[in-house]
């Protein structure tokens, strides 16, 4: 059942029904021509779902490319091995996401038809479908309408529907985007929020005089104050050991903060080793701003299962961007 239009008020909720067509218009003239929006079968809509999850579009095009041509269906994901998967999408971050979409494969193929469902209640029982992506799958793929609340279209309509200067809740918005929904084309619909917010409705300077719904905006001369500004990162020091001996380098699997769970990748030490280090390198990693400082050894530290790998074969191991970065920095990869 709809949710009500109870504390954003119906004539608010009106003028922007009234508006969509123009939105709509809009995204079929503007929207950026993505790999993933030519022929959106469920497999390729939730392979780029699960890729563009907090990664900017530009990053995923070239990874989502290779993995259509290693990875053309569920059926071939499911049969790779999770070294494989990794290894494709090493450098993309968030590793947990290749996880869930290698035992969402596996979900897929044990499915009657080896298809996703289109229901998105049901999509949500399956690894790594949220909200968001079950609506997303379900309206792109399936044509159900059903809506696909993200961080873009929370920004978009919170503005849209900003009283006095203040935005409504997030539930509000939710119960704002379900009603939204049309019954025909909600895929083009959800994908034109989105856009509008990606390329129109930026967070810190929106271009509102190419806004194709400012004639309805409330927001576009002065934006509504929002309480949910993101913290700074915190910053943290770790020392990374780079042991090498004989044209080989020594990885560990074993992590003290459990990063990178099914990767392998340098050891981190307890405390600064002795020395200079051989390098510095500043990366994200989830909240965190990580500043490391690399120090080569000729022994592995003690107490940590890992094992030694040629320089030559390093390029078939998945490895965390910010490690290939270092090895590559210094000559053994
Ligand atoms: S008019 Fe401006 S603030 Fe309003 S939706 Fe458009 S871009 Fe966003």
């Amino acid at each position: 059942m709809r949710s009500q239009a109870t504390s954003l008020g119906t004539a608010i909720e009106s003028k922007i029904q009234r508006a969509l067509p123009r939105l709509h218009a809009w995204y079929r003239k503007h929207h950026r021509p993505l790999p993933w929006r030519t022929r959106p079968t469920p497999y390729r809509t939730a392979v780029a779902e699960f890729m563009c999850q907090q990664t900017r579009i530009t990053t995923v095009i070239p990874y989502y490319q290779r993995w259509m041509q290693a990875f053309p269906g569920w059926d071939r994901l499911a049969k790779a091995s999770f070294s494989r998967v990794l290894r494709m999408w090493e450098g993309l971050g968030y590793y947990r996401r290749a996880r869930f979409l290698h035992s969402l494969a596996r979900a897929v193929v044990r499915l009657p038809g080896r298809e996703l469902p289109a229901d998105p209640d049901l999509l949500r029982q399956l690894p790594g479908i949220g909200d968001y992506t079950a609506g997303a799958i379900a309206s792109i793929a399936f044509g159900k309408p059903t809506p696909a609340f993200d961080g873009n279209v929370a920004r978009v309509l919170g503005r849209l529907a900003a009283r006095h200067g203040k935005s409504p809740k997030a539930a509000d918005l939710r119960g704002l985007a379900e009603r939204m929904v049309p019954p025909k084309n909600p895929g083009l619909h959800n994908q034109a929020l989105m856009e509008l917010g990606a390329l129109v409705c930026l967070p810190k300077k929106p271009r509102c005089p190419l806004c194709p719904l400012r004639q309805v905006c409330p927001s576009r001369k002065r934006l509504p104050s929002n309480p949910r500004s993101r913290p700074a990162p915190s910053r943290q020091v770790e020392y990374i050991l780079l042991p090498a001996k004989n044209g080989k380098v020594w990885l560990t699997q074993t992590h003290p903060q459990s990063r990178w769970r099914g990767l392998s990748f340098l050891p981190t030490a307890s405390h600064r080793p002795p020395g200079k280090p051989r390098m510095k390198i500043t990366y994200p990693f989830t909240r965190y701003l990580i500043q490391s400082s690399v120090f080569i050894s000729s022994r592995p530290p003690a107490g940590i299962p890992g094992r030694w790998v040629r320089s030559v074969e390093l390029r078939r191991v998945a490895l965390p961007a910010p490690h290939r970065k270092i090895l590559r920095h210094l000559g053994f990869d």
